[in-house]
């Protein structure tokens, strides 16, 4: 038998081991929960559900990560270069963020923070690199 603490080591060695794949899985995690509170207050399904084209959405995201060419010591989408959503899903995945990003504050409020920050030290480069130039 495998107690709960057990699981957790196992866990948590399994974590370290993918330490470079860390913020591919917190993405991973979250986008799917991003999509679902989008659905929710926006298509008015039930907590927890989706709609057919939110679904789509999700699995869209979900492979689109799983193909990631920079998979390893990623950094969160908004911040990347290529953008690599096909139309429709990048209007989308866009109307998503703008709605959930904020409300991430309240219920995963680590994230969310981690993503501000990420976002204003990636503009700043871009502003950067644009003098540079
Ligand atoms: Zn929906």
């Amino acid at each position: 038998m495998i107690n709960n603490y057990d699981k957790l080591t196992i866990v948590n060695i399994f974590m370290k081991q993918n330490k470079e794949l860390k913020a591919w899985e917190t993405e991973k995690k979250y986008i799917p929960i991003m999509i679902k509170k989008y659905c929710h207050h926006n298509h008015h399904t039930k907590r927890n559900e989706l709609c057919s084209e939110c679904q789509k959405l999700t699995e869209y995201a979900l492979f689109r990560l799983s193909v990631c060419p920079f998979k390893k010591n990623k950094k969160f989408c908004s911040c990347c270069k290529i953008h690599c959503y096909q139309p429709p899903y990048k209007e989308q995945i866009r109307n998503v963020m703008k709605y959930s990003g904020p409300r991430m504050i309240f219920t995963h409020p680590i994230f969310a923070f981690k993503h501000v920050f990420q976002m204003i030290s990636y503009k700043r480069k871009l502003k950067k690199t644009s003098h540079d130039r």
